[in-house]
């Protein structure tokens, strides 16, 4: 019998492979199935990556099957249901693992880690690194393109702040994206300028596509490696199903490829960008459950603000630490009903990201005018969802919108929240806790490449309001904290039923797809601190075990 403990052997490793398209048992596990109706179990069964059984007796279990079966040992391992992340972006993970990661590293240290970069690429080669962060900096100061070209006067250099809303570029980057003193301020987006009227080197919002657009593309094979390079971290985190936020229409054949020749495991749900508009392929509307539940086109992902790190989310008063300025937002409130409606007559789901009150009520007003006020079954979501009015909040409540938070987030968030936002308004962040007394459910996700896709991190944190180093001390508006059960669901059966899929995902059930995580730890009884750290022993898809190490 094939044990899981001791990875590592090629007698176990041909065990392990079992072919989707077969029968298995799994027995000696502590299952947390999620269902409430069978919670727990010690034996599942699969047949063709479907569960036919899941209780205590392995004989039942076995007379599901109508063909011998493999038969796979958990050692009494704790297992749950297959993780779904309902905020990410898979290609710009991808790019992350390939990129220069400065997240959490000093102001000269980033300058060092480009410097260093520059001696092991040929001049003119595109530097792309991603994830400073000025708050971490001594007295906060953006950073300047003339610091950038002394350590890089012949690479075009692009640095992601860490929030993805801004960049810090150098000149010959600026150049070469033919950025000056001229150039306009795009709308939402913001150019920062220097006394002479020059580009400073950061641009913020829109501004950011000023400079993308002038980087080399990635051609079809690069796009291969990176979109499963990023799959394979994520299902080494137990990742089972993974809700891709802003797929591109042109990038649409390339995935459906690969998912249709098996490259891919993870099952993918797609929110298209809507903007621009691509009439051609959003026409025919959602595409749901394709190649065997492995492809789905759910929805459309809209973006009207931006982030508070970057000063662009769209707020109902002042910054507290700007005052005069209260972000920015995409769209009137003409042209977010216009692709509301179209979304709506098509049958997308719609999943738009508002960040602050303003923009969390312009999208909650034009919902309500576009579906009614009344409770709807269109499971429209709210991305990030970060600070809601107190109207608002009941709203969402109300009309059964549904918060696609990010709990991982609020361990960076914590640091300049209340500088943004001042104490009292900072307080009303992240409400998740209410909406839930409320009889709504919240869903979960990591919006990777801004925070780790490890959901560990984000069951810890949306748990305990904190961060990994206890700050602040006892929690963050400890009221709003989830119980670790929400928190599990709102990464398996919350995000199923958000998109529709609660009879084939989100729990260990007999009739959905065998897919779960077999995990180090119990995550229901360890110390809180401990599940930050928990590791994936092997993630399961479709009765298909996935070895695959975090690390
Ligand atoms: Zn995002």
């Amino acid at each position: 019998m094939p044990s899981i403990l001791s990875p590592g052997s090629d007698e176990e490793k041909n065990h392990l492979d079992v072919s989707p398209n077969s029968a298995e048992v799994f027995r000696s596990g502590k299952f947390l199935t999620m269902d409430s109706k069978n919670p727990r179990a010690s034996v599942v069964a699969c047949l063709n990556g479907y569960i036919t059984y899941v209780g205590d007796d392995f004989k039942e279990a076995l007379a599901t099957l109508p063909q011998e079966a493999a038969v796979v040992d958990l050692k009494g391992r704790n297992v749950i249901p297959g993780l779904i992340d309902s905020h990410a972006h898979i290609l710009h993970e991808g790019l992350k693992l390939s990129q220069l990661d400065l997240r959490g590293q000093g102001h000269d240290d980033v300058l060092e880690a480009v410097f260093e970069e520059t001696k092991v690429r040929p001049k003119g080669e595109w530097i792309h690194g991603r994830g400073w962060d000025q708050t971490l900096w001594e007295g906060h100061k953006w950073p300047t393109r003339q610091e950038l070209d002394k350590v890089s006067p012949d690479h075009p250099v692009v640095l992601d702040r860490t929030d993805n809303h801004s960049i810090w570029v150098n000149t010959l980057a600026l150049e070469k994206a033919n950025v000056n003193k001229n150039t306009k301020t795009p709308q939402a987006g913001e150019i920062g300028r220097q006394s002479d009227g020059s580009p400073s080197g950061v641009l913020i919002g829109k501004a950011i596509f000023l400079v993308y657009q002038a980087m080399p593309v990635y051609d079809g094979h690069q796009f291969d490696v990176l979109f499963q390079r990023s799959l394979k971290e994520m299902n080494g985190f137990g990742l089972t199903t993974v809700v891709d936020c802003a797929t591109r229409a042109h990038q649409y054949p390339q995935i459906e490829e690969a998912v249709a020749k098996g490259a891919v495991k993870t099952r993918l749900k797609l929110y298209m960008t809507a903007e621009p508009w691509d009439d051609e392929f959003l026409s025919v509307g959602p595409r749901r459950n394709l190649y065997g539940g492995r492809l789905s086109v759910d929805g459309l992902k809209l973006f009207s603000d931006g982030s508070l790190g970057s000063r662009s989310a769209w707020l109902e008063q002042d910054y507290a630490d700007q005052p005069g300025h209260r972000g920015g937002h995409s769209y009137s409130d003409e042209a977010l009903e216009e692709v509301l409606i179209k979304a709506r007559d098509l049958g997308f789901q719609v999943a738009i990201h508002v960040i602050g009150d303003a923009a969390i009520a312009q999208a909650v007003k034009i919902m309500a005018k576009v579906l009614g006020v009344e409770k709807t079954n269109r499971n429209w979501r709210l991305e990030h969802y970060q600070l809601a009015g107190e109207k608002d909040r009941e709203m969402v409540s109300g009309m059964g919108l549904i918060p696609s938070i990010q709990s991982v987030g609020i361990m960076t968030d914590l640091r300049m929240l209340e500088d943004r936002l001042g104490p009292e308004r900072s307080l009303r962040s992240y409400a998740w806790r209410e909406i839930i007394d409320w009889g709504g459910y919240v869903i979960n996700g990591s919006d990777c490449p801004v925070e780790s896709p490890n959901p560990f991190l984000g069951i810890y944190a949306a748990i305990t309001r904190q961060n990994l180093n206890w700050r602040p001390n006892g929690g963050f508006t400890v009221q709003n904290c989830l119980s670790r059960l929400e928190a599990i669901a709102s990464y398996t059966i919350w995000p199923a039923m958000a998109a529709f899929e609660e009879k084939r995902l989100g729990t260990i059930t007999v009739g959905k797809f065998c897919d779960f995580a077999v995990l180090d730890r119990d995550i229901l009884t360890c110390p809180e601190r401990a599940i930050a750290a928990t590791r994936v022993v092997v993630t399961v898809i479709g009765g298909e075990l996935l070895r695959s190490s975090p690390d």
